[in-house]
């Protein structure tokens, strides 16, 4: 077996992604073997056409708009929602944001003072 990416492509409702996936080949046979890291990078593959498919924002997305309401991922994730991990993974790829969320941000993105809103509101800390 010989470590090596080679050309996959995944189909989410119709919508096709083409990328590189990372993993141990045989040269003989189509035998592969994917680590925990390769698995990932075909998750967040398959995270990114969904969101693209569904109209939910991309993880460049997600961490402009927060970067824009200046505030930390542990900070967006209690106040906007998700919990204090939910932004770090969002915005990593591996964890497809809710239409919820999806629509929030759409909307401080619009209107970034609508913040304030939400900072008035008790939450779990
Ligand atoms: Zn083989």
């Amino acid at each position: 077996m010989r470590r090596g990416a080679r050309p996959m492509v995944l189909e989410y409702k119709g919508a096709r992604t083409a990328f590189d996936m990372p993993g141990w080949y045989c040269d003989e046979c189509d035998e592969s073997i994917h680590t925990g890291e390769d698995m990932k990078v075909s998750d967040r593959a398959l995270n990114r056409l969904k969101a693209t498919t569904e109209g939910l924002p991309l993880p460049e997305d997600i961490k402009r708009i927060r970067t824009k309401l200046g505030l930390t991922q542990e900070a967006a994730g209690e106040l906007i929602g998700g919990g204090p991990r939910a932004f770090q993974k969002y915005e990593a790829g591996d964890l497809l944001p809710s239409r919820a969320i999806g629509s929030a941000l759409a909307l401080l993105d619009r209107d970034p003072a609508g913040l304030s809103v939400l900072r008035v509101r008790p939450h779990v800390a």
